[in-house]
């Protein structure tokens, strides 16, 4: 059985805010927020991050694109903007190793990180 914890969340082994949810991937709200609206979008998929994603998963990178813009509007946040981040790798502060964006927003975010 997988520890990783969005895998867990993913498949339902563990609790979390499910935004949006289907065969490929589920948003969330962060434990831990770092803006008044955060939330992770996650590849149902195990990928540790970019560097582990191939021409395969092209339509997956698409589609986590295409649910965080669907998240913002239903949210409401997506006319006064929002931000996306992905870190990749420990110099980049990613501390989960499961692919994941962070869509942020409801505040000024011009300057932030996550
Ligand atoms: P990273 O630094 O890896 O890009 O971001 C990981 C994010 O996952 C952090 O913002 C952290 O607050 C969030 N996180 C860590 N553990 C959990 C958890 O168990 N549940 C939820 N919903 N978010 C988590
Ligand atoms: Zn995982």
């Amino acid at each position: 059985m997988s520890k990783c914890i969005f895998c867990k969340i993913a498949n339902g082994q563990m609790p979390a805010h499910i935004r949006y949810e289907d065969d490929e991937l589920v948003a969330f709200d962060d434990i831990n927020p770092k803006a008044p609206f955060h939330v992770l979008i996650v590849p149902k998929k195990h990928l540790k991050n970019l560097n582990d994603t191939a021409k395969i998963d092209q339509d997956l990178l698409g589609h986590l694109l295409l649910i965080a813009q669907k998240v913002a509007e239903e949210a409401k946040i997506a006319d006064n903007g929002y931000k996306i981040v992905i870190n990749n790798g420990k110099e980049s502060g990613q501390l989960v190793d499961h692919l994941h964006l962070h869509l942020l927003g409801g505040k000024l975010l011009a300057r932030m990180t996550v």
